[in-house]
């Protein structure tokens, strides 16, 4: 039976920390965050819950298809959203539609990370400064100085420029790959109102609008997602890359006030005759410094190095959930085969 430390509780690790259970393996995750999610989670007021990240997901792979019948059996997951626009460059609205599968978490995008990491032995708030090579394994250490061992192996599954600094002592040819990896930023700001945003000639559900110009590129209706039909009307304001690039270290609250004058431009043409949008009660920005990935790099979408190290991960294989979680199954395959072989 093998020993993995798993840095990062997000869909990568979680996949991974599965998988090599099946396999009759010991996993063991350490995440830097309160809870697992990672670029998946979202934040809880009250009665009210947002997701800050990732707000739904597409799936293609046959695998990938199966774990989310499992999801949706389980009831953390469904198919969302249900109602499409997009708003082009010469700003006419389209309804959009096509047979791709999405989903979303229920309640809340958290639930599938939660729901995934159950089984596990996961050390949440723990950030991992320093791998140590010890003569009975890998040690792992946090920023208080304890350390956490020993491990077999250690699959890390951070954002590439986190996961870098801890490679780099040890294993110089996974530190490159994550160096060859670019993460682009994204903000993805929030705004509650105090009634519904009615859009005029736009169904009465619109859950999603595309902006094809303007800092945003997304606005995601909280309200419409299933299990949050009695929130108050909260719409998720995700910036554009190369916006999210040039505002990255302004201020939260005034990427919140710029991102929703965004929308009230975006939206103008839709809103009633003489008015604006909805008086606001809350608003806020979240900054993720390494939100996607930009580009899709051939296989392999995960790494093995020396000594028992592995890098998996989004980032390795096209920047989406589906991306992570079959990232996080194939290094734990990988894994478990070398295991076995040996
Ligand atoms: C704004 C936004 C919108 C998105 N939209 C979509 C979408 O529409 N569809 C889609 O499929 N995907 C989307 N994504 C991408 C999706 O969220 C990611 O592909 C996926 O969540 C990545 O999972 P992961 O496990 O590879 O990485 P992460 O979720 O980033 O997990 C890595 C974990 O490592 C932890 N960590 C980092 N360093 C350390 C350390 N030193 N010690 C301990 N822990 C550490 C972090 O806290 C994190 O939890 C979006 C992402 C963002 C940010």
């Amino acid at each position: 039976m093998l020993q993995v430390a798993i840095i990062g509780a997000g869909f990568s690790g979680l996949a991974c920390a599965g998988q090599l259970r099946r396999h009759g393996h010991r996993a063991v995750l350490f995440d830097k965050g309160r809870g697992p999610g990672g670029r998946a989670s979202s934040r809880r007021e009250g009665d009210e819950s947002l997701d800050l990240g990732a707000q739904y997901f597409s799936v293609r792979d046959a695998a990938f298809a199966a774990e989310v019948d499992r999801w949706e059996a389980a009831g953390v997951a469904t198919p969302w959203p249900t109602s499409c626009h997009r708003v082009d460059a010469s700003g006419d609205w389209q309804e959009e539609g096509d047979d791709q599968r999405r989903y979303c978490g229920t309640p809340r995008m958290s639930a599938i990370t939660r729901h995934l990491a159950a089984p596990h032995e996961l050390f949440a708030a723990t950030r991992v400064t320093r791998l140590i090579d010890r003569l009975d394994g890998w040690w792992l250490e946090d920023p208080q100085g304890d350390s956490y061992g020993p491990f077999d192996s250690v699959v890390v599954t951070a954002p590439a420029a986190q996961a870098e600094p801890l490679l780099r002592p040890h294993d110089e040819a996974l530190a490159k790959a994550c160096r060859e990896i670019r993460m682009l930023p994204c903000w993805s700001a929030w705004v509650r109102f105090d009634t519904a945003l009615t859009l005029e000639g736009i169904d009465a559900d619109w859950s999603v609008v595309r902006f094809d110009q303007g800092p945003l590129r997304l606005a995601v209706r909280q309200n419409r997602k299933p299990g949050r039909e009695h929130q108050s009307e909260t719409l998720s304001l995700l910036a554009r890359d190369e916006w999210s690039q040039r505002h990255l270290e302004d201020d939260a609250e005034d990427v919140a006030s710029r991102l929703t004058a965004a929308l009230q431009k975006a939206l103008a043409t839709r809103l009633p005759t003489g008015s604006s949008l909805p008086q606001i009660t809350a608003s806020g920005a979240h900054r993720w410094r390494y939100a996607t990935a930009d580009l899709t790099l051939a296989a392999p979408d995960h790494r093995l190095g020396e000594d028992g190290l592995a890098l998996a991960g989004d980032g390795l294989r096209g920047g989406r959930i589906e991306d992570a979680w079959l990232s996080g199954v194939n290094v734990a395959e990988a894994l478990h085969r070398t295991a076995t072989e040996a």
